[in-house]
């Protein structure tokens, strides 16, 4: 059983679950341990108490340990890739490309220990100067879903350490395995006991009691908006520092003068790889008249060809669903959009592999309106619809016409139509000519509307939600 770290200690529970492979669900990866309440309320303590001499501690202290901890992701690159891997599907390629941006967070974060820099003011008083400076949180609780195992945890774990927090970390239940190599890394590097602690266990359990527990001072999440909204609640009651991360239904526009081969590219990138289980995949293809028939015909031919398999076999351009829930949704909405008029053109069939696994050809809807469920609600699987219009302005209007606002893109040429979406795109993050998944690790990080709520993820934003601000007056 692969335990619990809990105050600088590995910690075995009396309950284990295991996680599976969904390339092939007979393969065990490993058995983790599943905390309770009990050990829950452990590890918060600890880091209550952990807490103090972690926040006054040197920066060099701790820009050595996070840039060891990047040191060991980026030597362990294929290994972690792998697991990664085996235990969400997604592709080798893009399993260690994950590992390498966790490592890159890390050493950004390490460098940002060492330029926390203030501001001096004068004030408006005579012979009085004021400094605004910024100081660590406390405790801080992260929870965070499946589909970047290594990242995500990582864009949370990295900034909170980096400006002089401790952490109880509660990753998703469906990949234990990517947070425990983490927690090893942290604790291998130096870690002092208590500063970071993984619970590994039920969101019910853990999550809820990371919620209710006096000692947490700001809580992080990425995931769904039904548990987002739950965690809003939680910590509104507790008067908390919140930051969330939740779903997108981002549109992807592609205008008359797009460069063909390049649309089509962004588009079964955006909208595919990682099997679809990406917030910021691009599931609404929101395509021109002009080039509407030439598109879809390309697009078409190339689903046609991505070969659904394996995660680890190296002709693989797909990989599985995450997991047997996730799949059921995947072929629920196939099965709405259907029902609701749109046209499948290719794709939405279960495949066989060589083992028994959860893959899915990726599905490819025409002939959708935005009205449709399938443009609405978020599905996180390889399922992307196609909405025509007549022009510009009507791709706008569309593609603003929802309730989230992560990531948007178009596909053009026209330095016109891209300043216009840029700026009128109602979304945290905007691409041209380029997929709408994909983002630098140092820059911010986050969405609008019911994608995000509070402070942005990443960068030297990252700071906003990971310290607070003092304001100091002095006078000579
Ligand atoms: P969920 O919301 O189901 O779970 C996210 C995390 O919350 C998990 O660790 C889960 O634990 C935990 N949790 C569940 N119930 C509770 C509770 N009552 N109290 C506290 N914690 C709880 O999301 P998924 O893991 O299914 O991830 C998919 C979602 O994540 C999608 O909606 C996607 O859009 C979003 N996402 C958003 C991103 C963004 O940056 N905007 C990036 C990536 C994903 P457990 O696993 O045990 O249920």
């Amino acid at each position: 059983m692969k335990p619990l770290l809990i105050d600088g200690a590995w910690v075995t529970t009396a309950h284990a679950e295991e996680n599976r492979n969904p390339s092939n669900t007979s393969e065990v990866i490993d058995l983790y341990a599943h905390a309770g309440r009990a050990e829950t309320q452990a590890a918060i303590e600890a880091a209550a108490r952990a807490f103090p001499d972690w926040a006054s501690s040197i920066p060099q202290f701790r820009f050595e340990i996070l840039n060891r901890v990047a040191n060991e992701l980026i030597g362990r690159k294929t290994e972690i890739g792998t697991l990664l891997s085996r235990e969400e599907g997604k592709t080798l390629r893009e399993g260690i490309a994950e590992t390498e941006r966790a490592a890159n967070i890390f050493r950004f974060f390490a460098g940002e220990c060492l330029r926390q820099a203030g501001e001096l003011l004068p004030s408006v008083r005579p012979d009085v100067s004021v400094e605004v400076t910024r100081e660590p949180l406390g405790v801080v609780g992260i929870i965070t879903p499946w589909n970047f195992p290594i990242a995500i945890p990582s864009w949370k774990i990295a900034p909170a350490l980096c400006y002089g927090n401790t952490v109880v970390f509660k990753p998703a239940e469906l990949v234990p395995g990517c947070a425990w190599v983490l927690a090893d890394i942290l604790q291998s590097a130096g870690i002092p006991k208590g500063v970071f602690n993984l619970v590994t266990g039920k969101g019910s359990v853990v999550g809820n009691t990371i919620l209710e527990a006096e000692d947490v001072e700001a809580v992080t999440f990425t995931g769904s908006q039904g548990v987002g909204s739950h965690i809003a609640q939680a910590c509104s009651r507790h008067m908390r520092k919140l930051q969330l991360e939740m779903g997108g239904k981002n549109p992807l526009v592609v205008l008359d003068d797009a460069d063909l081969d390049l649309a089509v590219d962004c588009a079964v990138d955006g909208a595919f790889y990682s099997t679809g289980q990406r917030c910021t995949a691009s599931s609404r293809l929101i395509v021109t008249e002009g080039i509407y028939g030439r598109f879809i015909e390309k697009l078409t031919e190339r689903c046609r060809t991505l070969k659904v398999g394996d995660a680890l076999d190296a002709g693989t351009d797909i990989g599985p669903v995450a997991s047997a829930a996730q799949l059921e949704t995947d072929l629920k909405y196939i099965e709405i959009a259907r029902a609701q008029g749109g046209n499948l053109r290719c794709g939405g069939d279960l495949v066989k592999g060589s083992n028994e696994g959860y893959f899915l050809q990726p599905a490819l809807f025409t002939d959708t309106t935005n009205d449709m469920r399938i443009n609405r609600e978020e599905v996180f699987g390889p399922v992307a619809s196609v909405i025509r219009v007549r022009d510009f302005e009507e791709a706008l209007a569309k593609s603003n016409d929802t309730e989230f606002g992560l990531c948007s893109g178009i596909m053009t040429t026209s330095l016109k139509y891209a300043s216009h979406f840029r700026k009128d795109s109602q979304a945290g993050m905007v691409m041209v000519n380029l997929p709408t998944a994909g983002v630098d690790y140092h820059v911010p990080f986050g969405g609008r509307k019911s994608s995000s709520y509070g402070p942005r993820e990443q960068g030297r934003y990252a700071a906003e939600f990971f310290s607070t601000v003092k304001t100091s007056y002095i006078r000579a």
